[in-house]
């Protein structure tokens, strides 16, 4: 596998590479268009001032050779040339003492050679490097009646000062420092990549646990915290789908071990009439609890998917709770309670299926949790720009604690152990209302009723 450690660093070297190369073109080409000339320049004027000195300095042969010597010392190789081609070197000797064609004018024609200018050939500023004869500048002078020519050119490994030293050891420390400082980085940045690998591993195997500790304040803190928000939000997700399905097994498992066990007693041949009734009436009613708890989770399932195909359609709101009412007309006499409604005329625009499930929970929760001889009020206000429901029952209220888990699923409140029912009639509510665009509040005082108030927005609704 490519890692992503050795790209960056393959990357980095090859950064430094193409950089070392391009920075050698630009000085090559600063030589070739400025310091070439200029040293030229320079050279030759060094060797015009040797050749002014000794021809006007009446220099014995020992003189001559001494000032020469001494010329050398100061950082220059020098070679002298007579017109019969006879040479003199002084300083450190040249690696090619081959004498240049060209150089012949400076003793045939008083010319001056300049033998830079003749390293076309050469590749960059190497040429300029060259311990040769041929690299250096020569120009004519006269002694005891003589012609010769003096070539001379800097002695680079004299020239090579306590700076230069400085400066390669500079060059090769930012080098240095630059390599070992671009690993160390791709070493920072990939670590927490590979914790972030290791730690998918670990959801993808449901460990949730696995702690991710990358403090940093860049783009990969940002991912680190955003993927510990994901590890902690899939946690809470896995525990709700465990809870979820231990609520519903434990749903289904009573009922149906209740219908098991009194359909056995039933069996028995000389059971009084009255038990048979009684244990009928149980295992009907188990029944109907298990088929309501499937009814639920059907709908739960299916508005869970969140591409709930509604049937939206347009019906009057206030027509639709006073046939819920009248559904519930038995159960309400049964338990002496009694209902008033004032319900103004709206014209609604939404899934009428959907709504009735909202209207049919709130109507059976406000009786189920009433006391007896109790009251029920419900009221449908229109505004401008909404339209209010309310349910509001004199019955055992909520304690505050309750309020926030009221429309969790599977939550039933202590006192509604003992009625029948799912704990997912609240939250079918919820999700409905929450598809009509709407919310739902709930105003409750212990042993003084709740009052459950419905809010769907106006731009679906037209008023009669
Ligand atoms: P359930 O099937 O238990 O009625 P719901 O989701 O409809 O499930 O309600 C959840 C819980 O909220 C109930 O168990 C009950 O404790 C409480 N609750 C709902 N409506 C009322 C109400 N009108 N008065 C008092 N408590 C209520």
């Amino acid at each position: 596998m490519k890692t992503l450690y050795r790209q960056f660093t393959v990357a980095t070297l090859f950064i430094l590479a193409i950089s070392i190369l391009i920075g050698f073109t630009i000085a090559n080409i600063f030589y070739i268009t400025v310091t070439k000339e200029e040293t030229i320049e320079q050279n030759v004027g060094i060797a015009q001032e040797i050749v002014a000195t000794v021809q006007n300095v009446p220099y014995s042969d020992e003189g001559f050779d001494g000032y020469m010597q001494a010329v050398a010392k100061l950082g220059y190789q020098i070679a002298l040339v007579d017109s019969s081609g006879n040479m003199k070197f002084f300083g450190e000797p040249f690696d090619d003492t081959s004498f240049p064609d060209e150089a012949e004018r400076v003793l045939t024609e008083n010319g001056t050679y300049t033998g830079l200018d003749s390293f076309t050939d050469q590749i960059f500023m190497i040429g300029h490097f060259t311990n040769e004869l041929h690299n250096t500048v020569g120009v004519p002078f006269e002694r005891n009646g003589e012609n010769y020519g003096l070539f001379i050119r800097p002695d680079t490994k004299l020239l090579g000062t306590d700076i230069h030293s400085v400066l390669i050891g500079f060059v090769v420390a930012i080098g240095l420092v630059s390599i070992i400082g671009m690993i160390w980085l791709a070493r920072q940045l990939t670590r927490p990549i590979v914790q972030l690998t290791e730690a998918t591993k670990h959801i993808a195997r449901e460990n949730y646990n696995y702690p991710l500790d990358i403090q940093r304040n860049d783009e990969i803190g940002q991912l680190s915290e955003s993927f510990n928000l994901m590890q902690t939000q899939l946690k809470q997700n896995d525990l709700a789908r465990k809870s979820f399905i231990s609520n519903v097994s434990h749903d289904f498992q009573s009922p149906l071990m209740n219908i098991q066990g009194y359909a056995d007693l039933l069996k028995s041949p000389d059971l009084p009439d009255d038990d048979r009734l009684a244990y009928t009436s149980i295992i009907d009613q188990e029944a109907k609890r298990l088929s309501s708890l499937t009814r639920q989770l059907l709908l739960l399932t299916s508005l869970d998917q969140g591409a709930y195909p509604m049937k939206t359609e347009e019906f009057q709101l206030d027509e639709q709770l006073k046939a819920v009412v009248r559904k519930y007309r038995w159960r309400l006499e049964e338990q002496d309670i009694h209902l008033s409604y004032s319900l103004a005329p709206v014209l609604f625009r939404g899934d009428a299926e959907l709504l009735d499930n909202v209207w049919d929970n709130l109507l059976t929760n406000a009786i189920k949790y009433n006391k007896p001889d109790g009251n029920i009020e419900i009221a449908l206000q229109s505004h401008d720009d909404k339209i209010t429901v309310s349910f509001k029952d004199s019955g055992a209220g909520i304690p505050e604690h309750a309020i926030p888990q009221l429309f969790d699923r599977f939550y039933r409140g202590d006192a509604a152990r003992k009625k029948d029912g799912t704990g997912l009639g609240l939250s079918i509510v919820e999700q409905i209302i929450t598809l009509h665009h709407g919310h739902i509040e709930v105003n409750s005082n212990v042993g003084e009723g709740s009052e459950f108030i419905l809010t769907l927005p106006h731009p679906d609704m037209i008023q009669t």
